[in-house]
């Protein structure tokens, strides 16, 4: 159920058949010198499509939030930077609005690393307002499948870029760009340390991308997606909205 395009009268009758909405989250940002600075929108865009045609009726689908937050990728050119501070903030308003207007679930959808540690705030706020999260993060979540597909993943690397060739050809290209591993991540910190881990604004290999890496991508991504939102409402049910009580922590 598409809420952008709905009418009051249609999300009225949403709100009385439906309890869980998702909010896709990207960035603008630097994504190499090959992919669109829109990657981190315009992949979590598909995968709304896809499992809107799997959940409709289900779930509400949200329009995305654009902008986010990039520590690492801000020196670089075409990098549209929110403060932690206020972008925590700002998805909490949005979320803590989809609570007034009935939903008690909600599925973050984040296509952007440089979001998750401010996603993990949000949610924990959520959580104390008894408002149940489920955070996708696929490019962690599933990144041991990925590698079966893309075995060399990155930021703008092997697997983000199949995917901007597989939704269209003209938003990324493979000529000449190469590969770049990532160094180990520590906690290091260093002004516009984003240079060092990421030389050109990208990791992984880039160069091997391809239109058919990025269908099977989003065919078995889909599919482990879906698994994990039945899974949630699963849960959900049994913990009566308190999912993060069974977090575990190393
Ligand atoms: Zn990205």
């Amino acid at each position: 159920m598409d809420m952008m395009t709905m009418n009051l009268s249609q999300f009225k009758e949403c709100q009385k058949t439906i309890n869980t909405v998702l909010i896709p989250i990207g960035m603008i940002e630097a994504h190499g010198p090959h992919c669109a600075l829109g990657t981190d929108v315009l992949i979590p865009r598909e995968f709304v499509g896809r499992l809107n045609d799997v959940l409709d009726k289900k779930i509400l689908m949200a329009p995305e939030i654009t902008y986010g937050h990039s520590w690492g990728l801000a020196p670089f050119a075409g990098t549209i930077d929110v403060s932690s501070e206020v972008f925590i903030n700002y998805v909490f308003e949005i979320c803590k609005g989809f609570q007034q207007n009935g939903f008690k679930n909600i599925i973050l959808f984040n296509g952007h690393g440089g979001n998750i540690s401010s996603l993990d705030i949000v949610t924990e706020k959520l959580a104390d307002l008894e408002v149940s999260t489920l955070t996708i993060n696929w490019f962690i979540d599933y990144r041991e499948d990925i590698k079966q597909i893309a075995p060399h993943p990155g930021h703008a690397g092997e697997d983000e870029t199949s995917l901007i060739l597989a939704i269209n050809k003209n938003y990324a290209y493979t000529s000449g760009v190469g590969s770049h591993e990532t160094p180990i991540q520590k906690r290091f910190r260093f002004k516009d340390g984003g240079k060092t881990l990421y030389p050109e604004a990208f990791s992984g290999n880039a160069e091997a991308a391809t239109v058919e890496k990025g269908e099977q991508l989003f065919h078995m991504l889909t599919t482990l997606i879906v698994e994990d939102i039945e899974t949630f409402w699963e849960l959900e049910q049994i913990q009566g909205g308190r999912i993060d009580d069974i977090t575990v922590d190393a």
